[in-house]
């Protein structure tokens, strides 16, 4: 999660439209008129809690469209939890529309057989059931032990489904939709979600298609890391922030919805040539040591805001970085680097064991060209090990960030590795009464 301070006062506006984009259709209802006789404020309250739903779900595909302006101020990690939550919040209204029509209306309803009901009604109960499956698919997906991208797609043809669906109930029972005017509001808004689907899933892998890129090197790290080294195919370039992130496709097409999220762990100052080092896990890190150099990769990117460049005035950087946490602080510490930048930096990076520290080699030469000092923190460590062991708790970083003393305010914190450590060393700053606006943190798992 990030708090990149030059963006924030920028969330409110985007907040505020979010707000007004959804109460449009009760503010509608409310000033608009209507040629049709009202039938009651059960009825009037069930419908606009139905369009509005139908608009939070609509807006749920801007939430994960990756628009950069949007995602800046909050963070890309951010937007995408609240795409998680808010259609828990949509669901439960489209319950509510329901429910209220069940208990107040209910031959509103009609029969639920589908033999006789009008085929818009077992329409919008048919875009109910498969919300919901969507919603339970995407909680329980790890439970399930779901393949992320075959929950991905499913995700993605199932919301698809569900929306037209959706579209087709409001528009042929089409309550409050006899003004033209009104009529002219909702074609505009399903024009506008069928615009950023065709933009998501066919423009964008488009313009990816004409950018692609080759494999120039695979390198071996320590701890079960291989480093990707790629360079452009068609001579364009990817400039980005120390610290940001692109998805990665390997071995499929642009379209094929087969991407992974993966830090830039290079230099910002070279934009010709991108590496990213990924640890194996599964299905797809588990491949990239196999990949061969003149093979094809896919970026889109760069995305995210976790970076020092947001924050160029601080006096210094404090990284903490566990196990592959350390991609994104590395392409930080070679852009410093290269940059001649003399700031004084501290980075404490927490490994299992020393034969799995990725960089180890390239961190003591990066401490001759930055004012860096590197605590390495080992929770199995060798036999004669002098240095610090165990987990990253705050008695530990207290011991390194009490000798930073007076200038300890003025520094920005980079905190990045598996989510359960991230979280214990946001708590364990905050105690050591580090300014939450100065920690800047990465989730390598969104959901
Ligand atoms: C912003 C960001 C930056 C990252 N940077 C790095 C990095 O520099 N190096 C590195 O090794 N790892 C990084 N990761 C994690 C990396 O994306 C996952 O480890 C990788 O996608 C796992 O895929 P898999 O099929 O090998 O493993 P799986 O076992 O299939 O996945 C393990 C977990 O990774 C996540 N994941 C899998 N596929 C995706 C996907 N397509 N999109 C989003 N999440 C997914 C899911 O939470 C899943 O449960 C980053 C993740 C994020 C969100």
């Amino acid at each position: 999660m990030t708090h990149p301070k030059a963006n924030r006062s920028s969330a409110a506006p985007w907040l505020g439209a979010y707000l007004l984009v959804v109460t449009a259709p009760m503010l509608l209802l409310l000033l608009g008129g209507s040629s049709a006789p009202g039938r009651g404020f059960a009825w009037d309250f069930s419908m606009a809690l139905g369009y509005a739903a139908l608009v939070m779900f609509g807006v749920q595909w801007v939430l994960t469209a990756r628009f950069r302006r949007a995602t800046l101020p909050f963070g890309i990690d951010i937007v995408y939890y609240f795409h998680r939550y808010l259609a828990v919040c949509a669901l439960a209204i489209v319950a509510v529309h329901v429910g209220l029509l069940f208990l107040e209306v209910p031959q509103a309803l009609g029969s639920a057989d589908p033999r006789r009901a009008p085929a818009h009604m077992t329409a919008g109960r048919a875009a109910l059931v498969l919300l919901a499956t969507v919603a339970v698919l995407a909680l329980a997906r790890r439970r399930l032990a779901l393949e992320y991208d075959r929950w991905r797609m499913t995700h993605w043809a199932l919301s698809v489904t569900a929306m037209v669906l959706a579209l087709w109930h409001v528009f042929a029972a089409g309550h409050y939709l006899d003004l033209p005017w009104k009529r002219g509001l909702w074609v505009l808004f399903a024009a506008a979600w069928l615009a950023i689907v065709l933009l998501v899933r066919l423009l964008r892998p488009w313009r990816l298609s004409r950018q692609p890129w080759r494999v120039a090197q695979v390198r071996p790290e320590h701890g079960r890391v291989s480093t990707l080294v790629l360079e452009p195919a068609a001579g364009h370039r990817l400039r980005f922030a120390p610290g940001q992130f692109a998805w990665l496709t390997l071995r499929h097409s642009p379209w094929s919805m087969h991407e992974h999220p993966f830090s830039i762990a290079s230099s910002a100052t070279r934009d010709d040539r991108i590496e990213l080092s990924i640890k194996e896990l599964g299905d797809f890190s588990r491949t990239i040591k196999d990949m061969k150099p003149g093979e094809t990769a896919w970026l889109d990117g760069p995305y995210g805001t976790f970076s020092i460049d947001h924050h160029s005035d601080s006096s210094g950087f404090v990284f903490i970085a566990g196990g592959i946490g350390i991609a994104p602080v590395m392409s930080m510490l070679r852009t410093l680097a290269d940059r001649g930048d003399r700031r004084p930096l501290l980075l404490v990076y927490g490994n299992r064991a020393w034969d799995r520290v990725a960089f180890r080699e390239e961190l003591d030469q990066l401490q001759q060209r930055l004012d860096l000092r590197v605590v390495h923190v080992l929770s199995e460590p060798p036999a004669g090990w002098t240095g610090e062991h165990g987990l990253i708790t705050q008695d530990l970083l207290a011991r390194p960030l009490n000798s930073l003393q007076a200038e300890r305010g003025d520094r920005e914190y980079f905190v990045c590795g598996p989510t359960a450590m991230t979280q214990s060393v946001e708590a364990a700053l905050a105690a050591l009464g580090v300014d939450a606006r100065r920690v800047h943190s990465e989730l390598f798992e969104w959901v």
